[in-house]
């Protein structure tokens, strides 16, 4: 079977975070538990990821808030050795915490041996208390950075767009087969090849993964993939995940979901609860 050019894999290390946004993509308001992940599994589990997939442009450490992963440096060291690393490795965070020497000295000397390193820094306005302090060290470092503006006139994307992940039970968002499937079509999910990995299970979009985490039912097996199910040989993980790179049908979860479209109603961003 053909490699797969998979744009991003979304690394979900915690679910601990310092914030508690409303409209938050993996939902950490709604989460009946948060933990930090074990290292030692995570990484486990990416490896086999990117083994599956053949190429992986980007690798986005994710939570919560990555940055309160007691381990995230040892983490981002892991993920560099890796034969098959990600062309780029990326820590998104919420500009609420400095991130630590331990950790800038890692990036650094990863960076130093070859592997491309970006941190994505939110700006949310005045939650976003550490920006300066961020922004400030990471020039010092050398370590590239992008900031994400978030508040103002000119907010990225103009916001964010409501997974309604605050309802009890999932409400269909679309009725029809037909508006199922220009929900999927729209939806960039569906074209840009960006998965997210939590606690080994690998899914096609930030509903689907955040939906599993909150323990909803909303995929049938073959729409994620248990990279931990030793009942299927890697072919038939491969096949799974090639499947996702053409698929042209919407999937299950999409009916309860109003997708990441271009035309999504926007909020404001990082609203607290
Ligand atoms: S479930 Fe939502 S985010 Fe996922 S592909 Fe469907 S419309 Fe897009």
């Amino acid at each position: 079977m053909e490699k797969l050019n998979v744009n991003y894999i979304a690394l979900l290390i915690t679910s601990i975070c310092n914030m508690r946004c409303k409209l938050c993509s993996f939902a950490v308001p709604y989460l009946q538990s948060h933990f930090h992940y074990d290292k030692d599994i995570i990484c486990e589990d990416l490896q086999t990821a990117l083994n599956l997939c053949g190429s992986v442009k980007h690798v986005d450490l994710m939570g919560g808030e990555p940055l309160l992963h007691p381990a995230i440096s040892d983490i981002v060291k892991k993920i560099a050795t890796f034969d098959n690393k990600p062309a780029q490795i990326r820590i998104l965070t919420n500009g609420a915490v400095v991130p630590d020497d331990t950790l800038l000295k890692t990036i650094s000397i990863i960076m130093a041996s070859g592997t491309d390193f970006l941190f994505y820094l939110d700006n949310y306005g005045s939650i976003s208390t550490k920006t300066d302090d961020i922004k400030n060290k990471l020039t010092v470092a050398q370590i590239p950075y992008r900031e994400v503006v978030y508040y103002g006139d000119e907010q990225f994307s103009n916001g964010w767009v409501d997974y309604r992940f605050d309802e009890a039970i999932p409400t269909q968002k679309s009725q029809t087969n037909q508006e199922i499937q220009q929900v999927y079509d729209e939806c960039f999910f569906s074209t840009a090849d960006m998965w997210e990995l939590n606690n080994g299970k690998l899914f096609p979009c930030a509903y689907t993964v955040t939906s599993d985490a909150l323990g909803r039912k909303c995929s049938e097996y073959g729409e994620y993939l248990d990279l931990r199910d030793s009942t299927l040989s890697i072919s038939e993980k491969r096949k799974i995940l090639h499947n996702w790179t053409t698929r042209k049908e919407y999937y299950s979860a999409c009916r309860y979901c109003g997708g990441l479209r271009r035309n999504s109603p926007r909020y404001i961003a990082a609203e607290q609860v």
